[in-house]
């Protein structure tokens, strides 16, 4: 048989009115999809998912707001999209669909992704037929009000049917401008979780373990935008885990909004997660397992042993503190009192040896006095924290907090404790570094490091950065002149010099990829005339 390429793909789809729900429509007679290559003798049946297009232009450009669960959520439209007959590109001005995945955790969110739109409204000035889609979060709160503010929008799907991009960008190229929200996914399966995904590196993978929150912290919009807790099957997730193990993967990092109650809807009663994290250790070839973020009310000791015990769980935990004032806490509903709080770090601290803690505070949550403010500081300097992730209050529309104007800080009140709040937590950060210099040290290399360079006899090779096992990064220089740490291998490591968010270390041995530990990478050095 000749092989001939194929000269264009079409998507045809026979489709009724309705494709609501996922399905097709309801009246009709079952539809096929077929991708029909030109040239060619068969018509290969698509995935029931797949939807119908004339595809004018496939190249989609993603661009991604927020956390790590949009990160993944990017992945898997990625996945998606290619396996659709699109082809994702690095380049905005090549991209004849636009997909921006976003988030409304913060203020500057909205601020973000208005501004992106706008850049995005003269594009579409010069190139009529791009199509914008607009999907996530804020998507999902804001739903037909984002195309009031920006009607060059096509597409604004929500959190629940990212699924449907494909079919959504169909209607919208063949009706005009779609919008499609649901309230809440479509039964107890997570339908995005069964996409497929193309992930950015092939060492380490996130693995989405839980959707949506059952908590009612006053500050955050996600229980309405992500719904309320849905564990993934237990077995379902160790299946990924081994897959991505098996094409290569040494580094998982499982997601939810509170990993530490995962199973809790499986049992009716009891968490799972420390099974969960016993289970992944018992997977060879991952070398590597963390987590986030784990909620300090749910903090189990059986999880706290879990992570003590099983050798490839890192001695790494994010515990998010959000104010060290009970009084604030109550108001955020929280759940936890400081002094809770802080005899679990350090239960965790006896039981984890050299274990690495970060943290997330909010500066000027509102009716935050002096008082609750140096409450904050005392319990930052009893923890010790390794990193802390400091933000200023900001009101999100729908959220209890948001209602409480009449106790706002003034803004030049808050400026001033955060810029305090900052420098004990940078100066923390800075102690906990140094004290690792000298120490020899395991780094997982992720990749080049651009901004380190070394010029030798009119070229130059580029470091590699990793992160430790308390996911400390660390900056790497090769022994080798002329070559860089793969992506992917580990590095012993002697940590040389220290900042407060990062290390610098000297290469003793590399493992990890035999001979593929090691890449060239010499580059010309550029003319600086
Ligand atoms: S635990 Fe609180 S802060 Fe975290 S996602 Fe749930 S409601 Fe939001």
């Amino acid at each position: 048989m000749t092989h001939l390429s194929p000269v264009a793909v079409y998507r045809v789809f026979v489709d009724g009115s309705s494709d609501q729900g996922g399905g097709r429509g309801s009246h009709l007679s079952p539809v096929a999809v077929y991708r029909v290559f030109v040239g060619q003798a068969s018509c290969t049946p698509s995935s029931p998912r797949t939807s119908s297009l004339f595809i004018v232009g496939n190249k989609v450009f993603i661009r991604t707001f927020g956390c790590q669960m949009n990160e993944h959520d990017s992945e898997r439209l990625t996945g998606l999209l290619e396996s659709d007959g699109y082809e994702t590109t690095p380049l905005l001005e090549e991209a004849d669909v636009v997909v921006l995945n976003t988030c409304c955790i913060r203020e500057n969110a909205d601020n973000k992704l208005y501004g992106a739109l706008g850049q995005l409204k003269s594009l579409k000035k010069h190139k009529p037929d791009l199509k914008i889609a607009v999907g996530g979060c804020l998507a999902q709160k804001d739903g037909d009000r984002l195309r009031e503010r920006a009607d060059h929008v096509d597409v604004v799907f929500g959190t629940h049917n990212l699924h449907r991009l494909s079919v959504l960008l169909d209607r919208a190229n063949l009706h005009g401008p779609v919008t499609e929200i649901w309230a809440g996914p479509d039964g107890k399966a997570i339908p995005a979780l069964s996409l497929p995904k193309r992930s950015k590196k092939t060492h380490s993978a996130w693995i989405t373990i839980q959707r949506g929150c059952n908590n009612s912290c006053s500050f955050c919009i996600v229980p309405q935008v992500r719904g309320r807790e849905i564990s993934r099957p237990f077995e379902e997730i160790l299946q990924e885990v081994a897959d991505r193990a098996a094409a290569g993967v040494v580094e998982v990092t499982l997601l939810g909004q509170n990993v530490n109650s995962y199973g809790r809807d499986l049992t009716g009663r009891k968490p799972l997660f420390a099974e969960l994290l016993k289970a992944i250790g018992e997977i060879e070839e991952i070398k590597r397992v963390r987590f986030t973020s784990p909620h300090p009310k749910d903090l189990r000791l059986e999880t706290i042993d879990a992570i003590a015990e099983t050798a490839n769980v890192c001695e790494q935990l994010h515990l998010p503190l959000q104010s060290g004032s009970n009084r604030i806490l109550a108001a955020m509903r929280r759940g936890y009192t400081a002094e809770r709080y802080l005899e679990r770090l350090d239960i965790a601290r006896r039981r984890i040896d050299d274990l690495a803690v970060t943290t997330d505070i909010i500066v000027g949550f509102p009716g935050e006095t002096e008082g609750d403010f140096e409450d904050t500081l005392a319990v930052v300097a009893e923890a010790g924290y390794d990193s802390a992730y400091t933000f200023i209050f900001s009101p999100r529309p729908g959220t209890r907090a948001a209602e409480m104007q009449d106790r706002f800080i003034p803004p030049d009140v808050v400026a001033d404790r955060f810029n305090r709040l900052l420098a004990v937590t940078e100066r923390s950060a800075l102690e906990k570094n140094r004290s690792r210099i000298g120490r020899i040290e395991e780094v997982l290399v992720d990749g080049p490091d651009k901004k380190l360079r070394v010029q030798h006899e009119g070229l130059y090779s580029l470091g590699s950065v990793g992160r430790t096992r308390q996911g400390k990064l660390v900056h790497l220089m090769s022994s080798v002149p002329g070559t860089t740490v793969a992506a992917g291998a580990f590095a012993t490591v002697r940590n040389i010099d220290a900042g407060p968010h990062h290390l610098q270390g000297e290469i003793l041995s590399v493992a990890g990829k035999g001979e593929r530990s090691l890449i060239k990478s010499t580059y010309p050095v550029p003319d600086e005339r």
